[in-house]
């Protein structure tokens, strides 16, 4: 996908919206059943993005599943944090050498 879907994107073409994105403060649609946009989940680690998979799948077939689903998805937004605060902390090195 090139461009993701936003909310704008979506009622132009008259779809139904679909999921948010889960991590904050993003205006992209997801199709149902993915947890993130396509930019945001190329910045999950994949050890991460197998972890949220093989729990999602379990979801139903073990007990503990739906707890350690829970936990990797927050593992999951929680790494697109630290990467979007370093990428941050990046930029604003790079804007405090030009002044
Ligand atoms: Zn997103």
């Amino acid at each position: 996908m090139s461009h993701p879907i936003t909310r704008a994107r979506a009622a132009a073409a008259n779809c139904l919206p679909t999921a948010e994105c889960a991590t904050a403060n993003c205006q992209h649609l997801v199709q149902p059943g993915f947890l993130m946009c396509l930019p945001h989940w190329r910045q999950v680690p994949r050890v991460m993005q197998r972890d949220v998979w093989t729990w999602y799948r379990q979801i139903g077939r073990r007990s503990d599943a739906a707890r350690s689903y829970q936990a990797a998805v927050a593992a999951a937004v929680e790494a697109v944090y630290q990467k979007q605060l370093a990428a941050e902390a990046s930029r604003s090195k790079r804007n405090a050498t030009l002044f």
